[in-house]
């Protein structure tokens, strides 16, 4: 599990995700802010300067249950 931290939003991927590459790549074409991206490896990672554009669609979840997960850093 790597997390990566915004101000209001973390990513929690899941490692095994890497073993699918097409879905990484289905994800980093998915999200409509550009939170995701691939790594050297083509690991999926994140673009740490878009983390808190996230706007809660569920499309990374819906795509990869389980797997991704975006948790609120804050109260509503
Ligand atoms: S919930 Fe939507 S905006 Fe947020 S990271 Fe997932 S795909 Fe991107």
């Amino acid at each position: 599990m790597s997390e990566n931290n915004g101000m209001f939003i973390r990513v929690d991927i899941e490692e095994s995700l890497n073993e699918d590459t097409e879905l990484c790549k289905l994800l980093v074409e998915s999200c409509p802010v550009d939170i995701f991206a691939l790594g050297d490896a083509d690991e999926l990672t994140t673009v740490a300067e878009n983390l808190d554009e996230c706007t809660l669609c569920d499309i990374c979840t819906d795509a990869a249950p389980g797997q991704v997960q975006i948790v609120k850093l804050y109260r509503e």
